[in-house]
């Protein structure tokens, strides 16, 4: 299996919390390593344009003021199978419906607010990566 990358986002409920070096932690021992990382705030315009596939959806408004309401950490993930395995160690959409021990069990509020983002696919991936990263700001690992 090649190596990978995903790109991850703690939302801003989980930064609130004051939880990043626990959920890192959860990455690293599951043989993630951050490729990329940085604390910012999100424009609405480019919440928008990072979550255009739920355009037409009864929660876009509140996702997106959600997701601006505050800080978020945003990371390049590496690692063998990254995608699949970060989506595994975020747990299901519903913190009620994810495996004890996932991100999501242990500090997700509600399906909104469900501490952390996860690429779906390689191809999600590499958009995601795009719209939030340089090239020259992630670290070949
Ligand atoms: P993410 O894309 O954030 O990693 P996901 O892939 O598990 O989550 P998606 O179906 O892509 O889930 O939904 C994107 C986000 O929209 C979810 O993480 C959640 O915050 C929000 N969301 C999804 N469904 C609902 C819903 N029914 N009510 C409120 N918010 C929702
Ligand atoms: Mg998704």
């Amino acid at each position: 299996m090649a190596i990978e990358q995903t790109f991850s986002i703690i939302k801003p409920n989980a930064v609130k919390k004051n939880v990043l070096g626990n959920i890192v932690e959860q990455f690293e021992s599951n043989g993630l390593k951050i490729a990329a990382c940085k604390l910012s705030l999100i424009s609405k315009s480019k919440c928008e344009e990072f979550y255009a596939e739920h355009k037409a959806r009864p929660f876009f408004g509140e996702l997106v003021a959600f997701m601006t309401s505050g800080p978020v950490l945003l990371m390049v993930l590496s690692g063998e199978n990254a995608v699949l395995k970060n989506r595994e160690i975020m747990g299901a959409t519903d913190p009620k419906k994810a495996t004890v021990g996932t991100i999501r069990a242990k500090f997700g509020d509600s399906m909104g607010e469900n501490a952390v983002h996860g690429s779906d696919s390689p191809t999600s991936a590499a958009r995601e990566i795009a719209l939030f990263f340089e090239r020259n700001e992630i670290v070949n690992l």
